[in-house]
């Protein structure tokens, strides 16, 4: 049989790869940080890493899952509800709380996982889901495994949301869900109005914070902290694989009972793993970290703002940002794949995304800004951009 299929597999990565769509991995032989090594020993700048907050390869978080480790073992080969949560997973749960102003979290392997369990066990064919169009893959393929009705509403555009309210208002319950930042764009979703909007509609609010948490708001609480909407949004969603440490894991965090439910019903809670003691205690040790001070969050708004200034002083068409998330607008698809190799010759990592990741005609380059990044990686970047955009014609 696997002749055939072989055949049918191979024709379909021709097609991706004709599509200029295959995707290739780097090779990285150092930990992960602003500054990289790769298998050839050749040495890289990194503006492509969801490491905002620099913790990838922080000594403290590394120390609290040694020691975890050597206190409390390697895996816990259980899932949470048998056997597999102790006292770190708890106080993990716990501190997420604290840091979103919540009543309680539940922790899932990834935040893949706690959105393709958040819906299912909540909402059924009586209710509506209200979704962005631009939302993240795995909220997409969490409403599908649900059977509430479905309404998208164009990337953060309020009177279309309105209308999609008005149009589900026989629906038992309605909730909107919305990525708090968009990974493509860079932009935050407007949480106070779209709070407004679920009042005045009578619905619940769903964010997923994966992009925006660590990042957002004056001390990177994320969207309910920058739109001083605490109390008006019922669940968040959110990694540990990005600002928070960079590793695994993930979260759904909110009111009460729906946290309750969601241990007695959430499929990827109840029939996969926990997530090992050391990601519990690293995750606890993160929360410590963000704490203690806002030096990371600062430095990283700063790097923001100076790269996003420079460039633009440069010429470069950036689209306006309110999180670490800069898109440098080029338009033109192959010229995106291009600039972000050529780029990668000087040593410096951006991505080049194009049609269908981004709308037709609006290819550009993504550069994902952290606090690891000292203003000489910034001032090095900024001056391959220049060096490049000038050589393919972006620059005058
Ligand atoms: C990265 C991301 C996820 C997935 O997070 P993992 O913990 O890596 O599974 C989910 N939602 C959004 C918006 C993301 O950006």
């Amino acid at each position: 049989m696997y002749g055939k299929f072989q055949q049918h597999l191979q024709q379909e990565l021709n097609s991706i790869e004709n599509a200029g769509l295959y995707k290739k991995e780097r090779i990285i032989t150092s930990p992960q940080s602003a500054e990289i090594t790769l298998q050839d020993g050749s040495r890289a700048l990194n503006f492509c890493a969801n490491n905002y907050l620099g913790l990838s390869d922080n000594p403290r978080l590394a120390v609290a899952a040694k020691k975890a480790m050597e206190d409390r073992g390697y895996g816990m080969s259980s899932v949470r509800f048998i056997c597999g949560t102790q006292d770190l997973h708890k106080e993990l749960e716990a501190r997420i709380s604290k840091f979103f102003h919540t009543e309680d979290t539940i922790l899932y392997a990834a935040c893949f996982d706690a959105n393709g369990g958040v819906f299912e066990p909540l909402f059924t064919a009586d209710d509506a889901i209200i979704s962005d169009s631009l939302n993240h893959a795995s909220i997409i393929d969490g409403v599908r495994l649900c059977k509430a009705q479905r309404f998208r509403y164009a990337n953060a555009d309020m009177a279309d949301l309105e209308a999609k309210l008005q149009e589900a208002q026989k629906c038992r319950f309605r909730i909107i869900v919305t990525d708090g930042v968009f990974s493509m764009d860079g932009n935050v979703a407007p949480m106070d109005k779209i709070c407004d909007l679920a009042e005045k509609y009578d619905a619940l609010v769903m964010v997923d914070e994966s992009h925006s948490a660590g990042v957002v708001g004056e001390h990177g609480h994320g969207v309910a902290e920058k739109f001083d909407c605490y109390g008006r949004i019922d669940i968040f969603t959110g990694t540990l694989g990005k600002a928070f440490g960079g590793a695994v894991g993930g979260f759904t965090t909110g009111r009460k009972e729906i946290i309750d439910m969601l241990r007695q019903r959430s499929r990827p809670y109840l029939f996969s793993n926990s997530i090992p003691p050391m990601i519990a205690a690293a995750g606890i040790e993160t929360f410590n970290i963000l704490e203690e001070s806002d030096e990371l969050h600062t430095k990283l708004m700063e790097n923001v703002v100076y790269f996003r200034e420079k460039m633009m002083a440069a010429g470069f068409d950036i689209k306006p940002t309110q999180s670490a998330i800069c898109a440098v607008m080029l338009y033109d698809a192959p010229l995106s794949q291009k600039f972000a190799a050529r780029m990668a010759e000087e040593g410096i990592f951006v991505t080049g995304f194009y049609y269908p990741v981004v709308p037709q005609g609006q290819a550009r380059i993504r550069v994902q800004l952290s606090a690891a990044h000292e203003r000489s990686h910034l001032d090095k970047a900024i001056a391959a951009f220049i060096k490049v955009g000038k050589e393919l014609g972006v620059l005058k």
